[in-house]
């Protein structure tokens, strides 16, 4: 079948687009990589190991969009085209001198550093070819690279930008496997006498597993290029079980309503508890992604004979590259534990409301992608701000924030703005946010797990680094906020504001124009730093 998001050749007369880089292409990164709670939006290109690239316009068109921002993408551009289609381009380094000079403008005004700027077609026309950026590291990158990703203008679809220059990036590299995983469906199936969830290594194959009932399987695959050590989301998955079809995904398109359907498809147990990711050949009721087919049960296979089953998966790239992994399940007879409903048993097609003494929280219809017995109770310490409540025992993923409320039973100190909702997991804490009302703190979650209220009362860190550049603009410091995180940094230098950049990935504060600042006299900065709690650190400094 025909694959809905490339286009059909006789569409594609010729590549609408050109290269954005005069120099042989390569990928650190492709499209549809499963990343935490979303699919990689778009393509990585190396760029030599610098930053600094001039990048050039893949297809006439105008800058639509300019942000700047902390994490994320750091500096990026959007440029809209007149085939329908949006480039974005992320991590950059620099922006053409014109726009520059509007961002700049709009920091130094607003005093703020995060820019988010949309123009019309005419304020910035670009022709293809034309550099309009230079390629970087900026944002949540770890290495100099190009983000690039298509959009559909109209949509905001995701494509898969690599079917536009796979006569620019070699690959005859065919995806690799190393693992199934086998899950018995609850109440209905089961794995060698056990209802839990079995791995099993390719390499390593022991006697066939042996199930009875229903039963859903997983795998974990990476793809591969030629002259490149990294490794790539698979594009295609099809699982056969005696030859018959059951499930196939294809990783090449997805609206931005679908992107936290990565959750739904991927093992989120595996992925939030052990950094592993398990592509499931399953598709939960709750999962509307539209690149998932399967047979009527939704991928799921019924062992109802004494005898071998043959398992097929079949890996497939961009590039019509194939490897095939063949492995053999045994019917057997055993007994199907019975599924003990608790007190808490969510429907994933119906609205949810879960109470216990001082907490509630709701769960519209839309937000589970499979029923879910939970696992909830309260722990309680009398001393403690409040109770500590698990709401299930393992993560589970909403699709998006779910309203939960808990209730304050102790008041260490009397300012409010200084409690937050904090989650308790792998025995770290993590703000949740929230606010207070009435007794109670307000939040929304994304993930089931245990939650309680803290409070942060401590200022976030400033620490100087390399201060005896200071004098050659060159000013540096660390900034680090223990509980609740950063939520606002101001710098002023001689009572004026001074444009630093903030970098999430290392906690870097950075004067961004050292140029700017007068050489041979003395100065005085103040830095002002705030948590999302309203604690401020504010520091003078001298140089
Ligand atoms: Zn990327």
């Amino acid at each position: 079948m025909a694959c809905p998001m490339v286009l059909p050749a006789q569409e594609k007369p010729e590549n609408p687009f050109i290269s954005p880089f005069d120099f042989p292409l390569l990928l650190s990164g492709n499209f549809g990589e499963l990343r935490a709670n979303h699919f990689h939006g778009g393509v990585d290109f190396k760029t030599q190991g610098v930053v600094g690239k001039p990048i050039r316009c893949i297809d006439d068109g105008y800058i639509s969009r300019v942000t700047v921002t902390p994490g994320g993408y750091g500096q990026a551009v959007y440029i809209t085209h007149h085939n329908g289609l949006t480039s974005v381009h992320g991590h950059l380094h620099k922006f053409m001198d014109a726009v520059e000079k509007v961002v700049e403008a709009y920091q130094y005004e607003h005093e703020t550093f995060a820019v988010d700027l949309t123009f019309d077609a005419d304020k910035f026309p670009l022709k293809q070819g034309e550099v309009f950026a230079l390629a970087g590291n900026e944002g949540y990158s770890f290495g100099p690279h190009l983000h690039m990703e298509l959009r559909r203008t109209d949509t905001g679809e995701y494509i898969d930008p690599l079917q536009f220059y796979t006569d620019k990036v070699k690959d005859t590299t065919a995806p690799r496997a190393t693992h199934v995983m086998l899950y018995p469906q609850a109440g209905e199936g089961v794995v060698n006498g056990s209802s839990r969830k079995k791995i099993i290594a390719f390499a390593n194959q022991p006697n066939p597993a042996e199930a009875w009932g229903k039963i859903a399987v997983g795998i974990k695959a990476y793809d591969y290029m030629d002259g490149t050590s990294n490794n790539y989301g698979v594009r295609s998955v099809k699982l056969f079980v005696d030859s018959v079809e059951v499930f196939s995904s294809t990783v090449d398109g997805f609206l931005p309503d679908e992107n936290r359907m990565i959750n739904a498809w991927t093992d989120y147990e595996e992925y939030a508890t052990k950094s592993s990711w398990f592509m499931r050949s399953q598709i939960l009721p709750g999962n509307t992604w539209r690149m998932l087919k399967a047979n009527d049960e939704g991928g799921v296979v019924t062992i109802n004979e004494e005898r071998p089953y043959v398992f097929r998966y079949e890996l497939e790239d961009l590039y019509g590259n194939r490897r095939s992994y063949r492995f053999i399940i045994k019917g057997k007879q055993q007994p199907i534990e019975p599924l003990q409903k608790g007190r808490h048993y969510l429907k994933w097609n119906q609205g949810n409301v879960v109470q216990q003494p001082g907490m509630e929280l709701i769960i519209p219809k839309g937000m589970l992608y499979e029923d879910v017995n939970l696992n909830c109770r309260v722990i309680a310490d009398s001393l403690n701000i409040s109770y500590d409540y698990q709401l299930h025992d393992v993560p589970v993923p909403l699709h998006s924030g779910c309203p939960l409320v808990i209730g304050v039973r102790n008041y260490p100190v009397t300012d409010m703005s200084k409690y937050y909702v904090v989650r308790k997991h792998k025995g770290r804490k993590a703000s949740a946010g929230g606010y207070f009302e009435e007794g109670f703190m307000h939040t929304t979650i994304r993930e089931l797990g245990t939650y309680s209220v803290s409070i942060d009362t401590i200022a976030p860190r400033i620490v100087p680094l390399n201060k005896p550049q200071w004098k050659t603009g060159n000013i540096q410091f660390k900034i680090r906020d223990a509980e609740t995180g950063i939520k606002d940094y101001k710098v002023y230098i001689d009572g004026e504001f001074v444009l630093f950049k903030f970098s999430s990935k290392n906690a870097k504060l950075t004067c961004v124009h050292p140029k700017r600042i007068k050489k041979g006299v003395l100065h005085r900065m103040e830095v002002v730093i705030t948590d999302y709690c309203g604690n401020i650190a504010k520091e003078e400094f001298q140089f």
